[in-house]
C-alpha cells in the first residue's frame, strides 16, 4: 500500500498548474482580449471612426440633394435636410451666386468666414473632377485641401490638392473642425451647379482622454475582478475534486468502506457515484479474495491432515500399513493437486495467459469416456450417470478445456445432487436462430439435488462464489469450478447457463457451435 502511495506522488510532480490558476489564467486571458479590443476601438480608433461617419454622412447628404435637385419643393428639401443633419448647405450656380442656401450651424465657414471664396469654387470642384474636401482649423480658419478619406472616391489630382497622396500628420488633423465638401451637380436645364456643404466636426480629443481615464479603471477593476471569480469558480470546481482524490486515497490504501461525496454539479456527481459504485464492487472482490483464502486455507489443511496423520500410522503402527490407508492418502493427494489446479486455472484463464487449440474431435465419444470414467470412480458410492445422446457430433474445440468444463459440471453435479445420486447427461443438437448457416449442440447435465435459490443464481459463475460457505460436506470445493467453465465457454463463444428449483435439483446447461 505504501508503494501505491509514492507512485501516486510520483504522478502528481510533473502536472503542470492547479485548476484555480488556470481558470484565472483564462478569466484574465478573456479580459485581456476585451481590454484591448475596447482600447483600440475606443481610444486609438475613435478619431478616425468619426471622421469616416462624418465624410460618409455629408456625402450621403449631398446625394439626396442631388437627387432632388429638379424637384419644385428643392428649397424646403434643402433646409429639412440641414436641419436633420446639422449641415449648412448652399447651391451654387457656376459663377459663384448663391441659388439657395440653409444656414444651420452657428460659426459655419461657408455662411460666416469672408476669406471662403465662393466664386472661384465652382471652377476650383469641376477641375478636380467634380469632387472636393476640405478641412478648416478650427483656430484662424485657414484654408488646406485633405485628402478624401473616404474609399469609394475617385478623385483626380489638382494643383490645389496636391497635398492629397501624403496622410495628414495625426497632429494637423486633431486640430481641424470643419469639413466641407463640395460636389458640381446638373439640373435638368442642362446648367452646373455646385453644392456646397459644411459639417462641424467636435474635435475628440477630450472625449479619448475622458475614455482612457476609465478605461484604466476598467482595467483595474476588471483583473480585480477575474482574480476574484477565479477564485470563487475555482473553489467551486475544485473543492470537491479535492474531496474526492482525498477519498480515492484512502480507497487506494485499502479503505473499502469509503464513500465518496461528490456535490455541486453533474460531473463531479457521476463520477463519485460511479467511484462509490468501485469502492463497493473492489470491497466485494476482497470479501471473496479473503473468502477464498480462508477457504483454500481450510481445504488445504483438511487433506493435508489427514495425509500425515494416515502417514504418521501407517510409520509407527505396523496394523495401519495397509492399503486402505494409502489409498486415503492417495485421494487426498489428488484433492490437494485438483485445488492447486483449480487456482492456477482461473488465474491463468482470467488473465488470458492461456489460448485454446481448437481441433476437430467426437465431442459425443469425449463426453461419454468422462462419463464412463466418472460412473467407474463413483458407483461404489452409489453414484449414477446417464448419458443420453441421438448422434455423434463433431466439432472443433480445445478437448482438454471442454472436457475441463464438462468435469467440472459433472462434479458440481455429483457433490450437490440428491440422495437417489442419479445424474443425466443429455445431447441435443438445435438450430440457432441466430445462426442460420450452422446447427448449435446443447449439453445438459441434471441433478436432483437442493438446487439453488434464485438470489444466488447470478453470482455463482463469479469466481470464489459458494452458496454453502459452511462446507456442510467435505466434497464442498473452492468456489472456482464455474467460473472456470464460464472462462473457457466465453473462448469458444458458446453460451452456458442453469436453471434451478429449490429442493428439486438443477439443471446445468452450455451450448457449442458444431
Ligand atoms: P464449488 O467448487 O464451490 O462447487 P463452483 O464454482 O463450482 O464452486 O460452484 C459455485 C457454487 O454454486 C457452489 O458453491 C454451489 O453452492 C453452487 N452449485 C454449483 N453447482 C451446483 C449444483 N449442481 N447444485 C446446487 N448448487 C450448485
Amino acid at each position: 500500500m505504501k508503494k501505491n502511495t509514492i507512485s501516486f506522488q510520483k504522478k502528481n510532480k510533473p502536472r503542470q498548474i492547479s485548476i484555480k490558476w488556470k481558470i484565472f489564467l483564462f478569466l484574465l486571458g478573456f479580459c485581456g482580449v476585451l481590454l484591448i479590443l475596447l482600447w483600440f476601438f475606443q481610444v486609438i480608433f475613435l478619431n478616425s471612426f468619426y471622421k469616416g461617419i462624418k465624410i460618409n454622412e455629408i456625402k450621403a447628404t449631398a446625394n439626396t440633394i442631388e437627387k432632388s435637385i429638379n424637384d419644385e419643393n428643392i428649397a424646403t428639401i434643402i433646409s429639412t435636410v440641414s436641419e436633420n443633419n446639422d449641415i449648412c448647405i448652399k447651391v451654387l450656380s457656376s459663377s459663384g451666386d448663391t441659388i439657395y442656401s440653409s444656414h444651420v450651424v452657428k460659426g459655419c465657414i461657408i455662411h460666416s468666414k469672408p476669406d471662403f471664396d465662393e466664386k472661384t469654387l465652382p471652377s476650383e470642384v469641376t477641375n478636380n473632377d467634380g469632387e472636393l474636401f476640405q478641412y478648416y482649423n478650427h483656430d484662424g480658419y485657414s484654408r488646406e485641401t485633405e485628402p478624401e478619406p473616404a474609399p469609394d472616391s475617385d478623385a483626380t489630382q489638382t494643383d490645389n490638392t496636391q497635398t492629397q497622396d501624403k496622410p495628414p500628420s495625426e497632429e494637423k488633423e486633431k486640430e481641424k473642425d470643419t469639413l466641407i465638401y463640395a460636389k458640381t451637380i446638373i439640373d435638368a436645364n442642362d446648367e452646373e451647379l455646385t453644392l456646397v456643404l459644411n459639417s462641424i466636426i467636435s474635435p475628440v480629443n477630450a472625449t479619448v482622454n475622458t475614455l482612457r481615464v476609465q478605461l484604466y479603471y476598467i482595467t483595474a477593476f476588471m483583473i480585480l475582478f477575474s482574480v476574484i471569480l477565479a477564485l470563487i469558480i475555482a473553489k467551486w470546481i475544485s473543492r470537491p475534486i479535492e474531496a474526492i482524490n482525498n477519498s480515492t486515497k484512502m480507497l487506494a490504501t485499502g479503505d473499502y468502506s469509503t464513500r465518496f461525496k461528490g456535490t455541486g454539479y453533474k460531473e463531479i456527481a457521476e463520477l463519485s457515484d460511479t467511484l462509490n459504485y468501485t469502492a463497493k464492487e473492489l470491497s466485494k472482490v476482497e470479501l471473496l479474495r479473503q473468502e477464498l483464502i480462508a477457504n483454500i486455507s481450510h481445504d488445504l489443511r483438511t487433506p493435508l491432515t489427514l495425509i500425515s496423520g494416515y502417514a504418521e500410522a501407517m510409520r509407527d503402527l505396523p496394523d495401519e500399513n495397509n492399503s486402505e490407508n494409502a489409498q486415503i492418502i492417495v485421494d487426498e493427494t489428488k484433492r490437494l493437486t485438483t485445488l492447486v489446479n483449480d487456482v492456477m486455472d482461473i488465474s491463468k484463464l482470467q488473465t488470458g495467459n492461456i489460448s485454446i487449440h481448437r481441433q476437430p474431435y467426437n465431442l459425443t465419444a469425449s463426453l461419454s469416456d468422462s462419463i464412463n470414467r466418472m460412473n467407474k470412480l463413483m458407483e461404489m458410492d452409489g453414484y449414477q450417470i446417464d448419458f443420453v445422446s441421438n448422434r455423434e457430433v463433431t466439432l472443433a474445440a480445445d478437448e482438454t478445456r471442454i472436457s475441463q468444463a464438462f468435469y467440472n459440471l459433472l462434479t458440481n453435479a455429483i457433490n450437490y445432487t440428491g440422495e437417489d445420486k442419479k445424474i443425466i447427461v443429455t445431447q441435443t443438437i438445435f438450430p440457432n436462430p441466430a445462426d442460420d448457416l450452422a446447427d448449435w449442440i446443447k449439453i445438459e447435465v441434471t441433478d436432483s439435488g437442493e438446487g439453488i435459490a434464485a438470489e444466488d443464481l447470478p453470482y455463482i459463475w463469479d469466481r470464489y462464489y459458494k452458496v454453502d460457505k459452511t462446507h456442510k460436506r467435505a466434497v464442498t470445493g473452492t468456489g472456482l469450478g464455474l467460473s472456470i467453465v464460464k472462462s473457457i465457454l466465453d473462448m469458444h463463444h458458446g453460451d452456458y447457463g442453469v436453471t434451478s428449483k429449490l429442493n428439486k435439483g438443477s439443471v446445468f446447461w452450455f451450448t457449442l457451435k458444431i
